[in-house]
Parts: structure tokens; C-alpha cells; sequence
């Protein structure tokens, strides 16, 4: 008989249950998520279909992906056929030591997925011809969108409107459209043929090559923009460039796109990496994360992250964008796409793009179709009169998806993928024969790319199979992920990703369809967008869900935006005050800037709940400018409040909307809805509660659900397969369904473990937390607890009271804690100098009971530093994480060797971090941002 799939995703079997709920006190799961969730908000049960086993969910989602039908994608547009080499495609995107990595905020750690970051930054800069990139963003519209209000906040003297280029992606467009209207920013799209629109102007979007295909220097452009105090935002193609002359090079000052046709599968959409450059003096407005060099205590370079570490839960409001998970693993898989073929292999894959590009173009001249451009790249824009349509279906018979401009124009797009067939298919679509001839140069002889690109060694020493294959497990073994042991990060919820969950991403049918493909060739996918915004809206008590955000982030701005929208309707343009807990997640008030509100912090009470009186205050003072508040439940302390309820009656009193932060809502499935209790709009992660892995900082999901009156403000999409969706407050991502590729992991979460699966999860989650507080809570207090001494299904761990008496501090606790092999729980957030432990629902009692041994024994040792026995500076605790260097040093250390790189006795399975203590500071003081020489490594390993 098949072991159901829940009891391979619960980690506690019947007998752990039995043991910690005796530690807790009760006497049943149900006894205690009785007590633990107040009477107030207690939902029925979840209408679900029951859980299928593993076998047959992967025999459904086989089905689906085969009701997708892929062809070769001509379509263009931002998304392009490109080959993931085999070796990426496994040992990175479908591996878990790769994928269930967490955002690397802990360094010493992370060195293996830091370093496959600054390989993609370098690769950006390099091709794009400016010093500093990020790395990443969540797709080039959102890249584009971010651009604009960078360059606004970065030149404060300019004035006027933000130029867009006509011939950019229309997404880009669209995306760009709905953020500058939710900010007051006015867009101008203008044809940039003959030059910039008369006027003063904020700044200039240009795009190079353009949506069309067309290659127009963007030389005069830029001159002329920076003529008027503009600075220039070039839109590009990391292909394109290897041929073309670097954007910066030209004069741009920012340069943004999609890394996804290094090696990326296209996905219906996505998750794909966007990116973005910078010149000189801009890098301290960039948003996303950025990776640079430091140095660690032992003297060695070492990767962190650089100035934006946590970057809005400091500056919250003032913060450069509401960016915290982006798409580390498709960045990682677009680098080393570039590591593998290197600067060469990439100049080849680019010419034959060009060579195939301009063998069609010559043979539909020579057979008598109109070609517009003669310059391009790697896209043909034909002129078909009244046959746009006929051509393009007759291309679909074919086995090529192209771009249906309007009814006179097609637009082709030749990618790395397109085969001999796939090319004869599309002439005959047009009723042409191929001819032989040598076809005409189309890249502007004088953009040809002159300045070199992708010169450091790591671009020319893993070009074989062999090499790539033990470079990706080098990296990989540098880093702690959930393959190795348990990530107890509050708030992120790092639960199992399990493999049925996540094989069928890779299947072609979802893999490799464009998202612009016909509806009628995507049928699978709008049935698995279906059911799963269905059970969403079914889970969450809401009546509409979306699922475009593709990010949590991106989820509270699309939220934000449909409460605007309800606003406006109603003729209340002036409700633009957000009230935001002074717990709340640091994106929450990002995101509430961006979409044009003014955020006011209400007060939280001595037990951390939101205080209803300053509340009240608040609602009064603002009667009549209140646009909503965003309130996390379970609270980010934890802890379920009893008076959620009251809280949002008082908001709605007073004419406002509630924001309900779903990223918690591994406290609530099966027990409250969050719909139910007064919620108007709720983000949800995918990327949490539904198992989609964080892939060391993204891929996310962040759908909405919304109830019925602000069903009409959802996201819609210019190019929305569903006509109904076309219109509205406009995209919030540039596909129309965001992250679609990995959706049929959250589909398979829920299908698997059915309504009393996903109950049960969230009972052993709650209970799980329950008992870490109770073995915990005698040597490091719990924070917060509700009325009954419960918490949810985190708890924070208090380290104030330790570092006030003796100097350690939860740098150190954190860090000890890697000699143990543990990852850290989250540090400092939502209050400094605490330590927050979410368990999860996966981890055995095992594993549990490893770690609270862990942080008991580190207890132990803070006593000894307490007694006097050690100096703080000189214990284990500053000293970890202790490196095999360490060790085979001399050994000058009031402790011995064992007690500092083997506390929790000889384990020959230790994890050793490749680095000791980074030195944070250094790094930003000297801002490297780039692949250093190996000179760099080679000193430090003398000296
Ligand atoms: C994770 C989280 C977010 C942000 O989600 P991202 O996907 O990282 O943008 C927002 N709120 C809370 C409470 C979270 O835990």
C-alpha cells in the first residue's frame, strides 16, 4: 500500500506527536490548536479534493503539461528559445542543494551561491559595459519599472515626464505604466525614429535592440537626453550584446533586461532573473540585492552581501524598492550558462542567432515579402499585408509560435533553439523557398562590439563537462542548505521541497512555452492556473485570486493597488494613509510608498500585539484620509492575536481597507481564513507556505486574494490569455500568470496532501514551535506569547538580556551555531537582537531536538563567558565558525580545538564553512562587486 504523501511530508510521526505534546501540555493536536487559535477565528473545514497519492499527481500533472503544446518560440519579445545545457539543467535547477538554499544573509555559508552571483553580476557588467549590477530582479518589465524610479531619485534636478521608447516590449511598457501611475509619475511613449520629444524630461527608457528588432544607435539619444539633465536607461539583451557595442559604452546610465535566454527555459513566463547595471555613483541606488568582496577574520576574501543586506527592514518607507526575494536560482543557472560556454561559446550562439535571423530575412526578400528593418539582431519584423494572421497560423501548423504584430505585420524571432526544420517551416509559412546565397550583414557596422567582455578566468576554466560538473559541487558543497539539515528561519517558513513537487517543472510541456504562445496552446497551464487560484481562494476564504505577482513583495504592491483602485472608484482619491504595525515586515512599507500611499506606524503593546488604542488614534486622526492598514497574521512576533477581529472592525469603521500579510499563513491552513475574520486582500508566498523552494533568494510566487468588491482592481495584462483580463489597473509582472513555470509545484503540494493533510501540516508546524519554546524558553526567553503561553508556529528567542550582561551578542549565537551544523534562525527580525525559530512542519523530532540541544549546549558555553571562564572576544562563540584553518593553526585559544570546531562531539558528516567571520563593514568601505582576480584567493592562501 502507498504511504500517503502527507506522512512523508510531516516530519513528526505518531509517536514524536505524542512525545512533545507531552512536553507542551496537551493531550491531542486538536486539544492544542483549540487553545492556540482563538474560538473568534476558528473556519471549517477546507472543500478540497482529496489527496492523491504521489503517483497519481505526477500521472495529472503529466497530463497537464501534455495539454501544453510547445513549438519552437519565434515569438520574441523578451522570451527566447535557448538550450540549458543538461549539466545546469540538473545539477542546478533541479538540484536541492541548489534549490533549497536560503537568501544567503548568512555568509559564511552561503560562499558557494555568492560566488555564482558575482559570476552574474560580472557577466551583466561586462555586457552591458557598466560597473556594478545586482543580482537580480524579478523580470525585465519589473527591472524596467525599478530603472525609472531610480533615475527620479537619483538626479533630483530633473523634472518631467519619464520618456518611454515606443519600439520597447509592450509588457515593459505596461509594467512601467502601472507603477508610475500608482507613484504620479507621468510616462510619455514616444517614437524615438527622429529623435526626443520637445520638453523637459525625468528620464529616458530607450531600447536597444528594439521590440521590433530594429538596431537604432542610441547615441544621439542619449547625447540629447543628457543634454536636458536626463540620465538614460538603455533596454537590452545580454545575447545582442555580445555582438553589439556595450549600452555603457554608448553613454547609458543604467542598463536593465532578462537574463533568460542564457539557458533559462522559458516557462509560460517565468521565474526568469532581470537584471540590471549601473555607472558609476548610481550603485547606492540600486535596489535588489548586490554581491561584493570582504574579507573574513582569517584574512581570505569572502562574499556577502553588500550596502542593501536586509535593506528594507532598516530604511523600510525610505527603501530603494519593496525587493527581497528575486531569482537567485534562475541568475545562478543564467551564469553559468556563461561560465560554461564562455565569452567565445557565447559570441558563437549569438552569430549563428544572427546568421539564421538573416538567412530568413534574405530568403523573404528573395521571395518577395517585405522585410522592414535592415538592421537587426536576431528579429525579422515582415510586412504581410491583411496575411499576418494566415502566416502566423500556418507558422503554428508548422511547429513555430511567431508574433502577430496587427494584420499586416509578423515578427520572428530566432533563438538558440530554432532548428533547420523550424526555419523551413517558417518560410513555407510564408510560401518561400530558402535560397543559398550569403545572406547581407544586419548588426550596424559601426555598433560592432569592440570592448571586450567576460575576460576573468572563471569564464575559461569549466568549458567541459567534466570541469562544469565539479565546479557546481565545489560551490554547492560551500553551502548549508536543507539537504543538509534544518533552516530555522522565522517568517520564511523552510519546509520540504519535495521531489514529485518539484520534477515536473522540467517537463517540456511547462518548460518551454512561451507565454505570449495562443491560448488554445496552453490549454494545461490555464487549467492548473485555474485550480490552483481555486483552492488558493478556497484555502484563504477569499473570492478571487491572482496569480501574477511573482514575489510576496510584488503581491502587497498588487494588493495595494486594488485598494487604491476600490478607493478611486468610489471617488476617494484621498485615501492615501497605510497603516503599518511597527512589527511589520520591512517590504510591507515599501511596497505602500510605491503604490503612492504614506505610511504611518501604529504602536505595538508590551506584549507585542498591535495596540488598539494608538489604533483607534490613528483611525480617528485619519477618518478621512485612511486607505487601509497592512497587518501581518499570525503577527511577525508569532503569536495569534485574539483581537484581529476588533482590529479590523475599527479600520473598516473609518473607511478603510485590511491588508491581511499572508506569508504566515502556515499558521492558518485548515484552522482560519483569513477572507473570514476581515481581511479585504491578502498576499500569500508560494515560495512558504506552498513549498515552492527559495533557491538561495527566489524563485517566489506572491498571488493575491481579494474579496469580491476588489475583484475588478486585480492585475490584468496587456497580452492576458483570458480576453477579460486584458484590461484593468495594469500588470504588476511581465508575464501574464508571473512565475507560471513553477506553479505546478504548489498545484502538487495541494493536491498531495488534500484538506486534512494541509490541517494536519499546520498543527505539527504550530506544535513544532510550541515545543521548541518550551525546551528553549528556560535558557533564552520567548519574547512573545499569546493570552493561553502559546505562540504559532515561530517563536522568538530574546538574546538582549545575554548580550547586556556578557557581550555575546546573536552574531554569535548565529554564527556558533553553524559549528553545530544548523543554519541561524532569522537575526533581528522583527526585533533587534532577538533570534526567531520557525521550525516547520517537515523536521522530525530528530532534528529538532539536534537543534534545541544545539542552542542549550551554546547556552552552556554563554554561561562560561558569564562566569568570567572566557572573555567574549576570545570565546568560541566570536571566534565560530570555526574553519579547518582554524585548526590547523596555531592553536593559541583559552578553549581546545575540539570544543571549538567539534562542540557537538567528533561527527566525521560535520559541515565546515569554507570561510570564518566576514568582516561586513570592510566590504562596504571598498565596494567590490565583480569577480575579483584569482590573485585575490591565491595571497590570501600564502600569506
Ligand atoms: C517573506 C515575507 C514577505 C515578503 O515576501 P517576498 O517574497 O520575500 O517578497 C512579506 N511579509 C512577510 C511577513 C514575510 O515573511
Amino acid at each position: 500500500m502507498t504511504i500517503p504523501f502527507a506522512d512523508r511530508h510531516i516530519g513528526l510521526n505518531a509517536d514524536d506527536v505524542t512525545t512533545m505534546l507531552k512536553t507542551v501540555g496537551y493531550d491531542s493536536l486538536e486539544a492544542l490548536m483549540g487553545e492556540a487559535v482563538p474560538s473568534a477565528i476558528r473556519t471549517t473545514a477546507l472543500d478540497l479534493p482529496a489527496a492523491a497519492s504521489e503517483q497519481e499527481a505526477a500521472a495529472e500533472l503529466r497530463a497537464l503539461a501534455a495539454d501544453n503544446r510547445p513549438a519552437e518560440p519565434m515569438i520574441g519579445l523578451g522570451y527566447h528559445g535557448t538550450i540549458t545545457p543538461a549539466v545546469i539543467r540538473r545539477n542546478v535547477l533541479e538540484d536541492p542543494s541548489w534549490y533549497t538554499a536560503y537568501t544567503p544573509y548568512q555568509p559564511e555559508i552561503s560562499q558557494g551561491r555568492l560566488e555564482a552571483l558575482i559570476n552574474f553580476q560580472t557577466v551583466v557588467a561586462d555586457l552591458s559595459g557598466l560597473p556594478t549590477a545586482n543580482a537580480s530582479l524579478l523580470d525585465e518589465g519589473t527591472a524596467a519599472a525599478e530603472a525609472m524610479t531610480l533615475v527620479r531619485r537619483a538626479n533630483r534636478k530633473a523634472s518631467g515626464p519619464f520618456v518611454v521608447d515606443a519600439d520597447s516590449l509592450p509588457q515593459t511598457i505596461a509594467v512601467v505604466r502601472t507603477r508610475a501611475e500608482a507613484m504620479g509619475i507621468e510616462v510619455v511613449v514616444a517614437d524615438l525614429t527622429d529623435g526626443l520629444p520637445d520638453g523637459e524630461l525625468s528620464g529616458l527608457l530607450v531600447s536597444y535592440p528594439g521590440a521590433s528588432g530594429r538596431i537604432v544607435d542610441p547615441r544621439p539619444l542619449v547625447d540629447a537626453a543628457h543634454g536636458r539633465d536626463a540620465l538614460v536607461v538603455v533596454a537590452s539583451d545580454l545575447l545582442a550584446l555580445t555582438l553589439l557595442e556595450a549600452p555603457g559604452e554608448l553613454g547609458a546610465d543604467v542598463v536593465i533586461g532578462s537574463s533568460q535566454r542564457f539557458g533559462v527555459p522559458l516557462f509560460y513566463g517565468g521565474p526568469h532573473a532581470g537584471f540590471m547595471a549601473v555607472a558609476a555613483g548610481l550603485e547606492r541606488h540600486l535596489p535588489g540585492r548586490l554581491v561584493g568582496v570582504s574579507v573574513d577574520v582569517e584574512g581570505r576574501p569572502a562574499y556577502r552581501l553588500a550596502l542593501q543586506t536586509r535593506e528594507q527592514h532598516i530604511r523600510r518607507d525610505k527603501a530603494t524598492s519593496n525587493i527581497c526575494t528575486a531569482q537567485v536560482l534562475l541568475a545562478v543557472v543564467a551564469s553559468m550558462y556563461a561560465v560554461y560556454h564562455g565569452p567565445d561559446g557565447l559570441a558563437a550562439i549569438a552569430t549563428e542567432v544572427n546568421e539564421k535571423a538573416r538567412g530568413l530575412a534574405a530568403s523573404l526578400s528573395a521571395g518577395g515579402v517585405e522585410v522592414v528593418h535592415e538592421q537587426f539582431f536576431d528579429t525579422v519584423l515582415t510586412r504581410v499585408p491583411g496575411r499576418a494572421a494566415d502566416v502566423v497560423a500556418a507558422a503554428r501548423e508548422g511547429g513555430a509560435h511567431l508574433r502577430l504584430v496587427d494584420d499586416d505585420h509578423v515578427g520572428i524571432s530566432v533563438g538558440e533553439s530554432a532548428t533547420p526544420a523550424s526555419l523551413e517551416a517558417v518560410l513555407e509559412a510564408f510560401g518561400v523557398s530558402r535560397l543559398e546565397d550569403e545572406p547581407a550583414a544586419s548588426l550596424p557596422a559601426d555598433l560592432r562590439r569592440a570592448t571586450p567582455y567576460l575576460t576573468h578566468a572563471v569564464f575559461s576554466t569549466h568549458r567541459t563537462e567534466t570541469r562544469m560538473l565539479r565546479y557546481l559541487r565545489r560551490l554547492s558543497d560551500r553551502d548549508y542548505a536543507l539537504d543538509l539539515g534544518m533552516i530555522p528561519l522565522g517568517s520564511c517558513t523552510m519546509k520540504l521541497n519535495a521531489t514529485t513537487e518539484m520534477e515536473p517543472i522540467s517537463l517540456p510541456g511547462f518548460a518551454d512555452l512561451h507565454p505570449f504562445a495562443p491560448a488554445e496552446d496552453a490549454g494545461g497551464y490555464r487549467r492548473l492556473v485555474a485550480d490552483l487560484e481555486g483552492w488558493l481562494a478556497e484555502v484563504t476564504g477569499y473570492d478571487k485570486v491572482s496569480i501574477q505577482p511573482n514575489a510576496g513583495s510584488q503581491g502587497e504592491l498588487a494588493g495595494l493597488l486594488a485598494i487604491r483602485g476600490f478607493h478611486r472608484a468610489n471617488g476617494d482619491e484621498g485615501r492615501t494613509v497605510c497603516l503599518i504595525p511597527s512589527s511589520a515586515h520591512g517590504t510591507n512599507a515599501a511596497s505602500a510608498v510605491m503604490a503612492g500611499m504614506k505610511v504611518v506606524v501604529v504602536k505595538a503593546t508590551e506584549n507585542g500585539s498591535v495596540d488598539l488604542d494608538d489604533l483607534r488614534a490613528q483611525c480617528e486622526a485619519h477618518h478621512d484620509d485612511l486607505a487601509a492598514i497592512m497587518v501581518t497574521y499570525p503577527s511577525t512576533h508569532g503569536v495569534y492575536e485574539d483581537t484581529i477581529k476588533d482590529l479590523c472592525a475599527i479600520v473598516h469603521d473609518h473607511g478603510g481597507q485590511v491588508y491581511v500579510d499572508g506569508a504566515n499563513l502556515n499558521a492558518l491552513l485548515g484552522y482560519a481564513r483569513p477572507g473570514e475574520f476581515g481581511g479585504d486582500v491578502s498576499h500569500l508566498n508560494l515560495h512558504k507556505t506552498f513549498c515552492i523552494p527559495h533557491g538561495g533568494g527566489g524563485p517566489g510566487v506572491g498571488p493575491i486574494g481579494v474579496r469580491a468588491h476588489l475583484a475588478p482592481y486585480l492585475p490584468s495584462h496587456p497580452m492576458h490569455p483570458e480576453p477579460e483580463k486584458r484590461e484593468g489597473i495594469g500588470p504588476i509582472s511581465a508575464a501574464p500568470y508571473g512565475s507560471t513555470g513553477i506553479l505546478p509545484i504548489s498545484w502538487a503540494y495541494v493536491r498531495m496532501m488534500g484538506p486534512d493533510g494541509l490541517t494536519r501540516a499546520t498543527a505539527s508546524a504550530v506544535l513544532a514551535a510550541n515545543y521548541v519554546a518550551k525546551r528553549l524558553g528556560e535558557h533564552f526567553p520567548v519574547l512573545y506569547r499569546g493570552e493561553d503561553g502559546l505562540v504559532a508556529h515561530e517563536c522568538i528567542l530574546d538574546v538582549r538580556a545575554i548580550t547586556k550582561e556578557t557581550g555575546v551578542t546573536v552574531d554569535d549565537v548565529a554564527k556558533r551555531l553553524i559549528d553545530y551544523g544548523f543554519h541561524a534562525p532569522t537575526m533581528s527580525f522583527p526585533v533587534a537582537g532577538t533570534l526567531m525559530v520557525e521550525p516547520t512542519e517537515s523536521e522530525d523530532l530528530g532534528e529538532i531536538d539536534r537543534f534545541c540541544d544545539a542552542m542549550i549546549a551554546i547556552k552552556g558555553e554563554i554561561d562560561r563567558v558569564a562566569a568570567g571562564e572566557w572573555t567574549a572576544e576570545d570565546s568560541p562563540l566570536r571566534n565560530a565558525p570555526h574553519t579547518t584553518r582554524a585548526i590547523v593553526d596555531k592553536w593559541e585559544r583559552p578553549y581546545d580545538r575540539e570544543i571549538g570546531a567539534f562542540p557537538a562531539g567528533l561527527d566525521p558528516d560535520k559541515y565546515w564553512p569554507p570561510v570564518a567571520r566576514i568582516d561586513q563593514a570592510y566590504g562596504d568601505r571598498n565596494l567590490v562587486c565583480s569577480c575579483p582576480p584569482p590573485e585575490a584567493f591565491a595571497e590570501a592562501t600564502d600569506g
